[in-house]
């Protein structure tokens, strides 16, 4: 059985949007033909008259919070607002209960994702026993059960010389470490960035430099060790400074930016409500700005959401006391559309790429492409289509966003994986 999706806008090697029919054997592309040309495959049709049609999204940093935090997501429902949000493929992060530190765990998030999961999910591996930075993993063991990376996200790797038996290990079988940056010496009990919110409401912060020390140590570790070194959730412009200057070295290091860091800063948080608390926290306008930069300039590689679920009880304790983390999936591309394609800063081409063949040639996958002979992992996109962020809408168990209510124009109306169509509006 194939597909057909008709009349779809895609967009070509030269970044223009281009008029095709599009055909699909199995779990492959077969054709990108004129639209309107005859052609001989059975099965269902998809008009996408009028819509994008582009590679599937790949989000390379979100919490699925299974196995251990069923109340705040799910495989099942993580999946599902992944590929409401127009994601193929969703990388993992291992701080579950027990945590991703066994092949075993890695496993069962595997089989999960096979039963009952819609799209792609990629788990890495604690770098550490339990995160706890005392340890390291069997990495042999966990490469062997499906990890495709190692990582301690949540927290940072606080000892130097771990960090560096890691990363020589983490070489030696051609695995990347990625890294959530933060000194936990310089942030102690802060809940928010050391900056005009935090002294406004006389809290503790978050400095710059707790990330951006981590990322100085990280990038000189990967220099000596050669291993592939990506940063988590850049915030800051001091970390930016030092991943370009690593960079140009020729330091083995790509780097990541969620949308809510291209978007706001901690002068937009509008009161103590914990839906705008997150790590790294919103930093100022001049981090703001250079991170959109360093995402235009390719210092910094992909666009994640670090989808971070959370039940509505555990958010309601306030800024200082509710975890940190917001939900992404969903709103992603909506509201990179809205605020960056659409008002002319970027071409829709350039924010298609930050989703989709970025995360795939920083990490070797596979998919990220729409050409003949791909895998079929598509997503459809109705860039006409405005509406109002309303989280009672989510497929994600998480309501936690900061951005209800914002019009957006662009929204994700269908996601094909494999060939199939996982998800649709209708
Ligand atoms: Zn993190």
């Amino acid at each position: 059985m194939g597909l057909i999706i008709k009349n779809a806008n895609v967009l070509n090697a030269a970044g223009e949007l281009e008029l095709k029919d599009i055909t699909i054997e199995d779990n492959r592309v077969t054709g990108i033909i004129d639209a309107g040309s005859e052609v001989e495959v059975s099965g269902e049709v998809i008009d996408a008259a009028g819509k994008l049609v582009a590679p599937g999204f790949i989000d390379m940093h979100v919490h699925l919070r299974e196995p251990g935090f069923e109340h705040k997501e799910t495989i099942a429902t993580g999946t599902r607002s992944a590929a409401k949000g127009g994601y193929t493929t969703i990388a993992c992060m291992p701080n579950t209960r027990p945590v991703i530190d066994t092949p075993e765990t890695i496993k069962l998030v595997l089989d999960k994702a096979a039963t009952e999961g819609i799209v792609r999910v990629l788990p890495y591996a604690a770098i550490t026993k339990n995160e706890l930075g005392r340890e390291l993993t069997d990495f042999a063991a966990l490469k062997e059960a499906g990890a495709i990376g190692f990582t301690d996200d949540g927290v940072g790797v606080q000892n130097a010389q771990m960090m560096k038996d890691a990363m020589t290990l983490a070489a030696s079988m051609n695995m990347p470490v990625i890294a959530h940056c933060e000194d936990e010496s310089l942030v102690v009990g802060a809940a928010v960035n050391e900056g005009t919110f935090a002294k406004k409401h006389g809290l503790k912060g978050i400095p710059n430099e707790s990330e951006a020390i981590h990322v100085g140590r990280d990038c000189l570790l990967a220099e000596a060790t050669g291993v592939h070194y990506h940063v988590c959730h850049v915030s800051t412009e001091q970390s930016i400074r030092l991943i370009r200057q690593a960079k140009q070295f020729g330091v083995k290091v790509t780097a990541e930016v969620c949308p809510h860091h291209l978007l706001l800063s901690e002068e937009d948080i509008p009161s103590m409500d914990a839906n705008w608390k997150m790590n790294p926290p919103l930093r100022s306008p001049r981090d703001v700005q250079a991170c959109i930069e360093a995402l235009e300039d390719g210092t910094i590689d992909m666009i994640v959401t670090d989808h971070a679920p959370h039940s509505q009880e555990e958010k309601a304790k306030g800024m200082q006391l509710a975890p940190f983390g917001i939900v992404g999936f969903e709103t992603a591309f909506p509201l990179l559309y809205t605020k960056f394609v659409a008002t002319g800063k970027w071409t829709l081409d350039f924010l298609v790429k930050r989703m989709t063949a970025d995360p795939a040639r920083v990490f070797g996958l596979e998919t990220g492409k729409l050409e003949i002979g791909a895998i079929a992992d598509i997503t459809i996109v109705d860039l006409e289509s405005v509406q109002g962020v309303n989280p009672e809408t989510f497929l994600s168990k998480g309501r936690n966003t900061p951005f209800t209510d914002w019009q957006l124009k662009g929204w994700p109306v269908a996601t094909i994986v494999d060939g199939k169509l996982v998800w649709s509006a209708e």
